[in-house]
This record gives C-alpha cells, sequence and structure tokens, in this order.
C-alpha cells in the first residue's frame, strides 16, 4: 500500500494541487486549511462541513501529521510539556503556559533539536547539536498543543531548545505560517536569541517583524564571555550596535533577557554596569532567577531579597522590569530545562 500523505508536511501549494486531485472544488482547499490550522482538527472525521466522500478518500490516503506526543506532563501551575516525537525519531518539547485570567495562552516553541551555542547555565547546551526544526515541525508543536487542549493558542514564544536565529529561514517561514494560517497576530509572536548580531539587522528589514528577546544575562564581556560563548563572536557592543539597529528600523523596543545568578549575576555591580549598558537602547528588561538544572549545580538561584534589590536598581534608571514567572519547574519545564529528558 502507498504510504499515506502527510498534510502538513507540504507546501500551501503542494496541499492545493493534491486536494484538487480528489475532488475539483476549489473552496475545499481552504475548507481543509482552515479545518487543520484554524481549528487544529485533530481527525479527517471531525470536518464535518466536508462532503462525506471527500472525507473518506482522505482518511484513505492521508493523514494531518505525522508528529507524535511521546509524553505529555502536567505541572501544578497547570503548565503542560509535551515531548514531540518526529518521523526521524528526533526529539523535542514545546511549552503550554498560563499566564493571566485573561485567557491567554502562550506555546514556548523549539527552533533546533539540541542546541549549538553552549551556555554554560543551559540545560539544552548540554544535550548538544543534533539538528534544525523544519518550519512544519515548528507550527505542528502548536497544533499538537491546541489538538490535545482543544484550546487556541494566543501567543507565541521561540523559547524552547535551540537558537532561532542560527535556523533563521526556517523560523521565518514558521512565523509566517503562524500569522497567515493559525491566525496570531506578529505582535504576539516573540523570537529569543542568544545575539546573533546580523540575524537581528536582517529581520529588521523582513516584512514581519516579530517582537524580540535578548538573552543578555551579563553586562560586561568578560563575564558573558565566560557563560555564553557566542560573546566571543557577537560582543555586547557589536550587539548594542545591532539592537540600536532594529530599534531604529522597526521602531519597536526590545525586551533584555538578564538571570540572575547568585553572586555572579545578581550583585549591586553588575546592576550599575548593566544601566550603563541600557543606555540610549529602548528596552525593557525581563529577569529570570535561574532555574538550578542538576542537583549539584554550581550556579545557584538568587535570594528574593537581591533579586527585588537589583529589580529596584534598574526601575530607578527608568526601565520597566519585570520578573519571570517560573512555570512548570517541577516537570523541568522553567527556562533552560527542557532537553528532551526521556528518563520519566
Ligand atoms: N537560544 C535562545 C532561545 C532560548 S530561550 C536564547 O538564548 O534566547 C530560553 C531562555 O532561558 C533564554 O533566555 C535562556 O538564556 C534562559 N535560560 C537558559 N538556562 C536557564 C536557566 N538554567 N535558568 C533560567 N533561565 C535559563
Amino acid at each position: 500500500m502507498e504510504e499515506k500523505k502527510v498534510l502538513t508536511k507540504m507546501s500551501f501549494d503542494e496541499l492545493s494541487e493534491f486536494i484538487l486531485s480528489l475532488d475539483e472544488r476549489k473552496f475545499c482547499v481552504n475548507q481543509i486549511i482552515s479545518w487543520i490550522y484554524v481549528k487544529a482538527a485533530a481527525s479527517f472525521e471531525q470536518m464535518t462541513d466536508i462532503k462525506k466522500e471527500l472525507r473518506e478518500k482522505l482518511i484513505g490516503c492521508a493523514k494531518i501529521t505525522d508528529v507524535k506526543i511521546k509524553t505529555k506532563q502536567m505541572s501544578a501551575d497547570g503548565t503542560i510539556k509535551y515531548l514531540l516525537e518526529y518521523s526521524d525519531g528526533a526529539l523535542a518539547e514545546c511549552v503550554l503556559m498560563r499566564f493571566d485570567n485573561r485567557g491567554n495562552l502562550s506555546a514556548c516553541v523549539s527552533s533546533q533539536v539540541g542546541c549549538p551555542m553552549g551556555c554554560a547555565f543551559c540545560a539544552t547546551a548540554k544535550r548538544g547539536f543534533i539538528r534544525n526544526l523544519l518550519p512544519y515541525e515548528m507550527v505542528e508543536q502548536i497544533l499538537t498543543i491546541e489538538r490535545d487542549t482543544g484550546l487556541k493558542v494566543t501567543n507565541v514564544v521561540f523559547m524552547g531548545q535551540g537558537e532561532p536565529f542560527n535556523n533563521f529561514d526556517n523560523v521565518y517561514k514558521a512565523i509566517q505560517i503562524i500569522n497567515s494560517k493559525l491566525m496570531i497576530g506578529i505582535r504576539r509572536i516573540t523570537v529569543s536569541t542568544c545575539g546573533i548580531a546580523p540575524k537581528i539587522r536582517e529581520i529588521a528589514k523582513k516584512e514581519l517583524i516579530p517582537t524580540l528577546a535578548i538573552s543578555l544575562h551579563a553586562p560586561n564581556n568578560a563575564l558573558r564571555a565566560e557563560i555564553m560563548p557566542v560573546e566571543k563572536k557577537y560582543n555586547l557592543q557589536e550587539l548594542k550596535n545591532a539592537l540600536k539597529y532594529y530599534i531604529d528600523e522597526t521602531k519597536k523596543r526590545v525586551t533584555l533577557e538578564y538571570i540572575l545568578i547568585d553572586g555572579l549575576t545578581d550583585t549591586k555591580d553588575m546592576a550599575l554596569e548593566l544601566i550603563s549598558y541600557m543606555k540610549y537602547l529602548k528596552c525593557n528588561v525581563n529577569l529570570i532567577p535561574y532555574n538550578p538544572i542538576t542537583p549539584k549545580d554550581k550556579f545557584k538561584k538568587p535570594s528574593k531579597k537581591n533579586v527585588m534589590f537589583f529589580k529596584y536598581l534598574l526601575e530607578s534608571s527608568g526601565k520597566k522590569v519585570t520578573v519571570r514567572l517560573e512555570r512548570g519547574a517541577d516537570i523541568d519545564a522553567a527556562c533552560g530545562q527542557l532537553a528532551a529528558k526521556t528518563d520519566i
């Protein structure tokens, strides 16, 4: 028997050609696209306004996806972490986070399997780099969440495994699909990067410009180079120039993400250096209290007092500062904890 065609793997031209080969009425194409991408249908049976004949043909020769949920974990705070298995056996997570009672649902999407950037504090780096994810494999992360929960994702953050700007073209194609087919506004899509300066300039010139978050994590070259190897390639000064360019081109504000590690990055001196780095930069700051990744981790969580003091110092320089709510730490779904652990 011929292998079933996988619909989300096809380009939209291929999909349209395929559907027209089964039924020549053009409106069926849009109906099916809408069932798959807007309504996140899990089966052809669900597509009730499609003629039974076409549905039966589809059941016989096609399937919606080839991505499987390998494991699913629920946190006490409502966060859900999915470990997905792709057709070649590669594994990567996506995470659903509920932040408030306004109904906002954020999907945290992985852009690569593993990560090549080697940040000293991140569990994904310990996995090394395995491969880039394809556009549909990223889009599938959101669709899987929607199919499984029956809920509509409202915000997308590229903050899972991988460095999105190391897989730029595929991430950009995924953003195009998320925006035009899943109908998620570009302002609700955020890409987080460890600071690949040329790609920050490139995204600023694109038609669709997502919100940008920068993993800064240290305010001076020496400390940043110690914990983030990317600093040796694109240093803080180059990064700042790229950010100024992005801000000028797009008129958008950027978010600087800053990890607070006890005794290392959470001190008063670091806060003062960070304030000076942020001068003339249109940015907000998101402080991330460090999440330990191993029981004997050499980096430690900061004290609550230090977090509040650090926040206070930055705020007194006039910046808007938020402290990232820790989500899903009990299921290793918090920032920096994604490493496709299967021993659960
Ligand atoms: N590679 C991209 C996308 C990953 S986003 C980037 O670097 O931005 C994941 C965020 O969690 C990044 O800001 C990352 O630096 C942060 N992170 C990594 N390890 C962490 C840890 N142990 N505790 C808290 N945050 C961590």
